[in-house]
């Protein structure tokens, strides 16, 4: 295998960290990209495990330098980047990089690595399902459910035709082993 990237977006709820985390459980030739961000660590998180950790400063710094393959400002103050360290260091191991990003940085990643990566793009099921399952729950006024269900059609809109696969998160067990198909086979 040579240097290939995983790429797996989402929108928020759709069961994206539970696929990622499964998918690099199974593997040990997959390798989890740590990012590097300007935000503050929260809670137990540690410099090196769930981000690399810089002052604003620092990272406008490595931006002038070109030490990031991607980088964006994901809110204000905020900087997010993957670093061109990170990629060389899991790549000289000989693993596949997996990304866990928003939809934007995704489909950002794709147009970098082109034909190295596969791009995957969760979805939660159809706007019909959503919609059953948001009336269910009960907790939502009607209004707040078309707004989320408006919410969630947009982002797959986008998402459209940008990705090189689309995993519908319908049953668990059935997404995770499509996920698993479609990865073993991207790097046999
Ligand atoms: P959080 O601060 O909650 O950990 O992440 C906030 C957002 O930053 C998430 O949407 C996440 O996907 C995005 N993010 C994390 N790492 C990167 C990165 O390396 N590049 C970009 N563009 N976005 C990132």
């Amino acid at each position: 295998m040579s240097n290939k990237v995983i790429i797996f977006s989402a929108p928020s709820g759709a069961g994206k960290s539970t696929i990622v985390n499964h998918i690099l459980g199974l593997r040990n030739d997959l390798e989890f990209s740590i990012s590097a961000t300007s935000r503050a660590p929260r809670g137990q998180e540690q410099h090196g495990v769930e981000y690399y950790f810089f002052s604003a400063e620092e990272f406008r710094q490595m931006i002038a330098e070109d030490k990031f393959v991607e980088h964006e400002e994901v809110y204000p103050g905020s900087f997010y980047g993957t670093l061109r360290s990170e990629v060389e260091r899991i790549w000289a191991k000989g693993n596949a990089i997996v990304f866990d990003i928003d939809v934007q940085g995704g489909v950002n990643l794709k147009r970098i690595f082109g034909e190295q990566a596969l791009s995957v793009f969760i979805q939660a099921p159809s706007v019909e399902i959503l919609r059953e399952r948001l009336i269910g729950r009960g907790t939502d006024t009607m209004e707040a459910i078309e707004r989320r269900v408006a919410k969630a059609k947009s982002e797959m809109e986008f998402a459209a035709g940008k990705f090189d696969y689309v995993l519908v998160n319908d049953d668990l067990q059935t997404a995770l082993a499509e996920a698993e198909d479609i990865v073993a086979d991207f790097l046999k």
